[in-house]
Parts: structure tokens; C-alpha cells; sequence
């Protein structure tokens, strides 16, 4: 089945979504790590992307999709795959109507006023992505899952993060509509409880839409 996770930046999608991809098996597929990986390799699409993800804006649509479109041709799609940041505004989201069924939204809501904190006090590690907070981290620098260095993301600072939410409030939140109306749509509840207790909500519901 193929699975879109929905969310306002800092809502919490990559953590779920590298913890739904590893119980369900599906390959996590995460445009904006697409577009890092494109950035660290100095590729074509790396520079263009670099431009628009540096203001906090929207990468093109045509480039987006293409890559998307692309990237679910692979082998390990064939059985269904997590798609974490894409669909972003309704074109993509018709887009990606052309060439994958959706089975499962699975949309996180969340309180704005946490966001910007999360962000500009997150780090991310640079081999493996895993995402932790500056408040918890007590001055480690080391990731504690693969021992990779943590940094910032470039985007990851207020001015940009204040453009993000817009974009997200004009362009992204009008898919929860959208996907409501498909009857596909799973909605949850971020907050400040660990992850954990948001991917155990998370599991219960789609372990009977799975198997
Ligand atoms: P976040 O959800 O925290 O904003 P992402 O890693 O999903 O982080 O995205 C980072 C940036 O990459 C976005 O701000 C945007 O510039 C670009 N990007 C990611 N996915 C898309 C997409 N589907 N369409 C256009 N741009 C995208
Ligand atoms: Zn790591």
C-alpha cells in the first residue's frame, strides 16, 4: 500500500516515518532528503533545489514530480512505499494521482506555537538523519544510533522556518481536504509526549488497514 504522511514542518513526519517504513517494510521515500542527498553531490537538481529549500519555498513541481514519479518505478515500490513530504500543494497531489493509488493518508496535526522551537532547536545527524532536540541532547554532538556527527540543517532558522509554515498553511494544509474527501485520510494528534506514544496511535490504526 502506498502511504502519504501529512504534517506541517516539525510535526514529527520523518521520525514517524522512518519508524512506520521499518514496521511495514515500505521504502521511505522523503523529498526533501532527496533533495539534501542532490545538494551534498553538488547534481543539477541539487543546485536548482538548493535556491528554492535555502527561502523556505517550494521546490518547482515539474522537478518534484518527475523525481517522485521516477523514484516509484524501483523495484522496492512494487509492494507499496511511505511518501514523506510529497504531496505538497494540490497540483502534486493530482499529479501523483496519475501514477500511484493512495491507500492511507496519515495526517499529523499539531499545535503551531510548538514548531518553531522544534525546529530551531533540532539536529539532525549526518549519516543516518536520525532528528533529536538541543534540550535533550545535553551537549552531545555524536548521534547516539550510529555515532554520525550532528548538525543543523541550513534551512532550519527562523526566518526561513516562518516562510515554511506559510507555505504549508497556504499550500499544504488544504490536502487534508483533499484526501478527507477521497476517504483516505487518518488523522492524529502530535504534541510534546515522546514519539513513541504518537507511532503506537499510529501502528494501532494501521495495522488493521495492513495486516
Ligand atoms: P520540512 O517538512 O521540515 O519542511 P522537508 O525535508 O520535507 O522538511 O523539506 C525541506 C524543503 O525541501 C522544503 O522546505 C522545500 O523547499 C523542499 N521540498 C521538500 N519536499 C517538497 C515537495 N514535495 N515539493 C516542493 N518542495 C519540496
Ligand atoms: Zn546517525
Amino acid at each position: 500500500m502506498n502511504i502519504i504522511l501529512l504534517g506541517a514542518p516539525g510535526a514529527g513526519k520523518g521520525t514517524q516515518a522512518t519508524k512506520i517504513s521499518e514496521r511495514y517494510n515500505l521504502p521511505h521515500i522523503s523529498t526533501g532528503d532527496i533533495f539534501r542527498a542532490n545538494i551534498k553531490n553538488k547534481t543539477e537538481i541539487g543546485l536548482l533545489a538548493k535556491s528554492y529549500i535555502d527561502k523556505g519555498q517550494l521546490v518547482p513541481d515539474e522537478v518534484t514530480c518527475a523525481i517522485v514519479k521516477d523514484r516509484l518505478t524501483w523495484d522496492d515500490c512494487k509492494n507499496g512505499c511511505l511518501l514523506d513530504g510529497f504531496p505538497r500543494n494540490t497540483y502534486q497531489a493530482e499529479q501523483l494521482d496519475t501514477f500511484a493509488e493512495i491507500g492511507a493518508v496519515v495526517n499529523i496535526n499539531i499545535d503551531f506555537s510548538l514548531l518553531m522551537d522544534r525546529i530551531c532547536g533540532r539536529r539532525v545527524c549526518k549519516d543516518c538523519g536520525e532528528s533529536y532536540h538541543v534540550s535533550t541532547l545535553g551537549g552531545a554532538t555524536a548521534c547516539s544510533r550510529c555515532g554520525g556527527e550532528l548538525i543543523q540543517r541550513a534551512d532550519d532558522n527562523p526566518e526561513t522556518v516562518k516562510n515554511r509554515l506559510d507555505v504549508y498553511n497556504e499550500q499544504t494544509a488544504p490536502l487534508i481536504d483533499y484526501y478527507t474527501k477521497k476517504g483516505v485520510i487518518l488523522n492524529f494528534t502530535g504534541s510534546e509526549a515522546p514519539a513513541e506514544v504518537l507511532f503506537a496511535e499510529i501502528a494501532a490504526v494501521l495495522d488493521k488497514k495492513i495486516g
